[in-house]
């Protein structure tokens, strides 16, 4: 079976087709700058990759380009989009209703709908790449894949704020959780690297990308996630501020006379690591910097890793036992110096790094832990795009089923 999984962005859509059960990647791209004049198409195969500019007006011109390319007789991997049997979305937002992914109905649009107003910038574009991949392919199972459902299962003394109940009541206030498909990819690979059920272990899963978050899984289920209602909270990230005294934002807003857009431009878009730093929002330029002996470079790498230390103890205080930490995302899966600032000095708690092994690692599944260390310390490449394939194929087969 083959199913394509897209993951569209205000002006993007990212795309993978997978042969499925095997999860073969038959070709990938993104297509960008949706709505300029100079829209670009990069597409890969397994031995090449082309390279398009022309003006896309729209998602939905931007899907018949894709599905195009996907068919041309020369670039192509298939002959006919006939061929595509689901397309798997990635959507961010599925508030309370969504605990896993499902099939796309007329009142799963009408919720995505709904939770648009908790986020603003993610779920409207999701909409418009399904309503463009329904248009283009009406006739097979699309399915959603939502970033928020994996922390369904929180206890709702980690979910509630400490603010007046009515606000969770009436408008749903409340933390939600998000990079939901990564922590639970890598939560399942770590277990099976453990040798036990996904119900035995108990997981810290970091996610260190452009958005970074972290999760405690406590027997296969997740318990808390450092995102909030919006995935502005918790750890430092490339340019969003992360956990902040709530008082700060009264403060620059009556000091400076910032208006509301302003501070949320500000907290998401000009703060983490390129704020801090005021050089970049990526660690291979920050620590490059760092090297060349830039204090702020290097105090963003210590603001950011000391961030995640603190939240890997307080994980470790919810799980209780805890069987392995895992590291994923760009810089989860790279920055090896980053991971041995955070592991340093926690060998109380029983995490013990093999520094070289930790070194040689990047962009590998790899246990960089010392034989010694009663924690688990594993890298594992996350792979959300797989994880939404498997789902999706899940969903379209028990279909088919019904329907013989
Ligand atoms: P996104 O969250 O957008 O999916 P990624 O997970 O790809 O982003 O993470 C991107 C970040 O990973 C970059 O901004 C950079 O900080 C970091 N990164 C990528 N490669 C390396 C590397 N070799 N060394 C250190 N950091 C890296």
């Amino acid at each position: 079976m083959k199913v394509l999984v897209i993951n569209a962005g205000s002006s993007s859509i990212k795309y993978q087709l997978f042969e499925m059960p095997e999860q073969k990647v038959l070709a990938k791209g993104v297509l960008e700058k949706i709505g300029e004049e100079n829209s670009v198409l990069s597409h890969k195969t397994d031995d090449k990759t082309v390279q398009f500019t022309q003006p896309i007006q729209n998602h939905e011109l931007g899907m018949q380009l894709i599905t195009k390319i996907l068919t041309d007789p020369k670039i192509g991997v298939i002959k006919n989009i006939a061929e595509i049997s689901a397309v798997g979305h990635r959507v961010v937002h599925g508030g309370e209703k969504f605990t896993g992914s499902c099939l796309i109905t007329k009142e799963v649009i009408d919720a995505i709908q709904e939770y648009a107003d908790l986020a603003p910038l993610h779920n409207p574009p999701n909409l418009t790449g399904i309503k463009a991949a329904t248009a283009i392919l009406p006739n097979i199972p699309q399915v959603a894949a939502f970033d928020t459902a994996f922390h369904q299962t929180m206890p709702k003394y980690a979910y509630i704020y400490g603010i007046p109940y009515e606000y969770y009541e009436k408008y749903k206030v409340r933390r939600y959780g998000f990079h939901g498909t990564s922590h639970r990819y890598v939560a399942r690979r770590a277990a099976v690297l453990l040798g036990k059920n996904k119900t035995e272990a108990n997981i810290i899963t970091c996610h260190l990308g452009n958005g970074c978050s972290i999760t405690a899984v406590l027997a296969g289920n997740s318990v808390d996630n450092s995102m909030g209602l919006t995935p502005l909270e918790g750890l430092v990230m490339g340019t969003r501020a992360g956990d902040i005294d709530p008082g700060l934002i009264f403060y620059l807003a009556e000091r400076l006379q910032l208006s509301i857009p302003q501070i949320t431009q500000i907290l998401n878009k000009k703060s983490g690591l390129l704020g801090i730093s005021g050089i970049s929002n990526d660690v291979r330029n920050l620590l490059e910097e760092a090297d060349k002996g830039n204090e702020r470079a290097k105090l963003a790498i210590d603001v950011f890793c000391y961030r995640v230390k603190k939240y890997i103890g307080a994980y470790m205080a919810v799980l209780g036992r805890t069987d392995a930490i895992v590291f994923t995302g760009g810089i989860g899966e790279n920055a090896t110096s980053l991971r041995e600032k955070i592991c340093d000095n926690l060998d109380w708690f029983g995490i013990i790094l093999d520094r070289e092994l930790n070194a040689k690692t990047q962009r590998i599944e790899q246990c960089i832990s010392a034989p010694e260390s009663r924690v688990k310390v594993f890298v594992i490449p996350t792979d959300e795009e797989a994880r939404i394939a498997f789902d999706t194929c899940e969903i379209a087969t028990k279909l088919n089923n019904k329907k013989i």
